[in-house]
């Protein structure tokens, strides 16, 4: 038996691994998956989990699927990678083309990234080499919103929830960033014009520091899960024109279709001028990422002081996963993503509904393919989730959020048995 037919060693996880956002002294519950394949985990023991959690928004038509597998396969009898200084591939050039096309008009010079956090850098960096370049150094800030959430590396990081991202650990070298108040009309709410009222104060009086807006446009993922109106999308836009400064639109969760339009800017049908797409670029097969940016923004960064951007990371641009993401974003087409968005959104509405009877729930919604139980208190994880797993579905609830973001192509009888898991957990666990 080979290493990897074994069951997995256990022990050596807990003593020598990091898991996301892990303690090495008090680890939390741990599943060793053997396979996985369309909406289903399967577990060491044999147990079918159904995956409510997309692999963390990236997997879209399933796992283990034959056209991604093949795409792959394909792809690595030519090469897996070759550096992209001085090279070029049709994977990439394939991949830029398809980002070109899909994402909102005038987005056109794409720089390939290799995880979310890393195009979040970068589009921070192409903000500052912007200004910069327009003669505006002082212009060098970056403004964000509270409950955003942008990555975990420290530029990402300073651009986070001050206090979710714990920023006063890191004071002494995170880069000190503006921030205001987080939209508070709903989605689909009555739009109260005040709401603009803080990011308009905040850029009047400093917008001769600030290089760019960045925003997670409509759905704010990892810092709450909340849905704001799209009228706010429209006067930000409006705003960051008025004073001079660019608007960046993180759509790494959102991309792809997730929210029920392609790109969560078409709810508020406006262009950033930078754009980061990540996650389900690749259909949860490996990590990629882009950072789209219009032509006048790449073109004013190339004819400044440094004559080029200054950014390369060792894998950019890697064969393997454009030749994948191309693959997925073909399928994704193909497979009329808005029918199958649609779809979900209904079943999630319906399913998630008699979760608004209990007592412990404050709230219910759903955009897209995005359900989530917002509760009154935290819930407690080291009980949640076995009991998830013991109704036979996969889900990861952080704070009072317990919330799914099922595959594109769950069926109907799927998304019903995890709504209803979901509540009956969570309805169990008041008791
Ligand atoms: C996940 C996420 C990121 C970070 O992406 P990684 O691939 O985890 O580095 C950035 N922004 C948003 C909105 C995200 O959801």
């Amino acid at each position: 038996m080979s290493d990897f037919q074994r069951s997995v060693d256990l022990d050596f996880d807990r003593e020598h691994i990091w898991h996301p956002y892990s303690s090495m002294t008090t680890p939390g519950n741990i599943w060793p998956v053997k396979s996985a394949s369309g909406v289903r985990l399967t577990l060491e023991d044999g147990r079918e989990l159904i995956d409510g959690m997309s692999s963390w928004w990236c997997v879209v038509h399933g796992y283990n699927h034959p056209r991604l597998n093949a795409a792959a396969a394909e792809q690595l009898q030519h090469m897996s990678h070759v550096m992209f200084g001085g090279l070029t591939h049709a994977p990439a050039v394939e991949l830029a083309k398809r980002l070109v096309s899909i994402t909102p008009d005038g987005l056109d010079k794409v720089f390939i990234a290799d995880s979310g956090s890393v195009s979040v850098e970068v589009s921070i960096k192409m903000a500052i080499q912007y200004q910069h370049a327009r003669g505006k150094p002082n212009k060098n800030r970056l403004l964000a919103l509270e409950h955003g959430y942008h990555g975990d590396t420290l530029g990402a990081m300073s651009v986070c929830d001050p206090q979710r991202g714990m920023h006063h650990l890191f004071s002494g070298i995170l880069p000190q960033q503006f921030f205001v108040p987080a939209p508070q009309t709903p989605f689909d709410g009555d739009w109260n014009p005040d709401d603009i009222l803080p990011l308009r104060h905040k850029l009047e009086q400093h917008h001769n520091d600030i290089a760019a807006l960045i925003l997670e446009p409509i759905v704010q993922g990892a810092g709450g899960m909340r849905f704001y109106h799209p009228e706010y999308l429209r006067q930000a836009r409006a705003l960051c024109n008025e004073f001079d400064v660019l608007l960046i639109a993180d759509e790494i969760a959102t991309g792809f279709g997730r929210s029920g339009k392609l790109f969560a800017c078409e709810h508020g049908d406006i262009t950033p001028d930078i754009l980061c797409v990540g996650k389900a670029i690749t259909g949860g097969y490996m990590s990629l990422a882009a950072t789209l940016a219009t032509t006048h923004v790449a073109e004013t960064i190339s004819n400044g002081e440094a004559g080029c951007f200054m950014h390369g990371p060792t894998f950019m641009g890697n064969p393997l996963a454009c030749r994948v993401a191309c693959e997925n974003i073909d399928l994704l087409i193909e497979n009329d993503w808005q029918a199958q968005v649609s779809r979900i959104e209904k079943g999630l509405e319906k399913g998630l509904a008699p979760a608004r009877e209990l007592t412990s729930v404050a709230d219910v919604r759903v955009l897209g393919a995005i359900g989530v139980i917002e509760m009154k208190q935290p819930v407690d994880m080291a009980t949640l989730q076995p009991a998830c797993v013991e109704r036979g579905i996969w889900i990861r609830p952080f704070g009072k959020l317990v919330y799914v973001m099922p595959q594109f192509v769950m069926s109907d009888e799927d998304l019903a048995q995890l709504t209803a898991g979901m509540v009956g957990a969570l309805s169990d666990s008041m008791s």
